[in-house]
């Protein structure tokens, strides 16, 4: 298999320095490796891209210099780049998590889940599921078709979690090593059984993004801390799917000088509020690499052959003012 890293934005809005702090540790990573850097669009939703917000994604990484080997306006050997130009992809995956009487359709309410769910804030997914629709005797569905439930709801798929580890023969923790946090293991069962297939028939977060990971040939996924519990189901989808592992890196938050969580909506933050007040893109790569430990210089050059995964960026750090 060859190797490659990957940025992979979720186009609704513009990016802070959040995650350019996340693209420019996963680009200098692939780069130090001598690996291609791919650019993948998260646009599985694409009502909930607005106007506008991939081209300002395009032109803020342009500006900054993060230029990428393969991604939507280029191409590459692994294309498409975007998400929503896949959705055919994912049907494989699906048909064999089905053949193994993995999936089971679920028309709970996002409402009905929050009030039965088992911990009001427990991962990346909001509530856990309690399993509710999940059937006694697991078997697969006849077909993979649109599915509407007597009462007119359209079900989403979900993965049947236990079934799942019972199949793997592994016991509820699944673990994996990551470059950055080192060995992380979690009770999969606790974090319930979780959406493949949407309602609208199209593959859901997880499904998606584990199987583009595998697909394009990533074998580095550095991406933010909140991501992980999301790490571990995709760790199991993959362990099902007999698909090898990428290497995760997973790195704590950015926070604000004052210490708080950055919003999308603080323009002292935004790489595009920066730049018409007038900074300059290497200052702002000089900021952001040395609060991740690496020399304060905007030179990608320089950042690169300087590059060296650190433990420390499990902690979340603060910008300086
Ligand atoms: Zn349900």
């Amino acid at each position: 298999m060859r190797g490659a890293g990957r940025f992979a934005p979720t186009p609704t809005g513009r990016l802070h320095l959040g995650n350019v702090r996340t693209a420019l540790l996963a680009w200098l990573w692939a780069r130090a490796s001598g690996i291609p850097n791919i650019l993948r669009v998260e646009d599985l939703d694409p009502a909930a891209v607005p106007a506008g917000a991939l081209e300002g994604i395009y032109t803020d990484l342009d500006w900054l210099g993060l230029v990428y080997d393969e991604e939507p306006r280029k191409g590459g050997p692994a294309g498409p780049y975007q998400q929503s130009a896949r959705f055919d992809l994912y049907t494989a995956p699906l048909e064999r998590l089905n053949a193994m009487g993995l999936l089971y359709p679920c028309g709970c309410s996002r409402k009905e889940v929050a009030q039965a769910g088992l911990a009001p804030h427990a991962g990346d997914e909001g509530p856990i599921y309690p399993g509710t629709c999940r059937p006694a005797a697991p078997a697969p569905l006849d077909s993979l078709s649109p599915i509407v439930l007597p009462n007119g709801r359209r079900a989403a798929l979900r993965l049947n979690v236990p079934a799942a580890l019972e199949r793997l023969g592994t016991g509820p923790l699944v673990g994996f090593d990551d470059a950055v946090c080192g060995r992380v293991e979690m009770d999969a069962v606790a974090l319930g059984d979780f959406v493949v297939r949407r309602t609208d028939s199209l593959a859901a977060y997880q499904l998606a993004c584990a199987w583009d990971d595998v697909e394009m040939g990533c074998t580095q996924v550095l991406r933010g801390l909140d991501l992980l519990t999301s790490a571990v189901r995709q760790v199991l989808l993959l362990r099902l799917l007999s698909r090898p592992l990428p290497q995760y890196a997973h790195v704590g938050l950015v926070l604000t000088p004052t210490g708080d969580k950055l919003s999308k909506r603080d323009d002292a933050i935004a790489v595009e509020a920066l730049r018409r007040g007038g900074e300059a893109p290497e200052r702002i790569l000089a900021r952001l690499a040395g609060i991740s430990a690496l020399p304060e210089t905007g030179d990608l050059a320089r950042l690169t052959s300087a590059f060296a995964v650190a433990p420390a960026w499990r902690e979340s750090v603060r910008l300086s003012p």
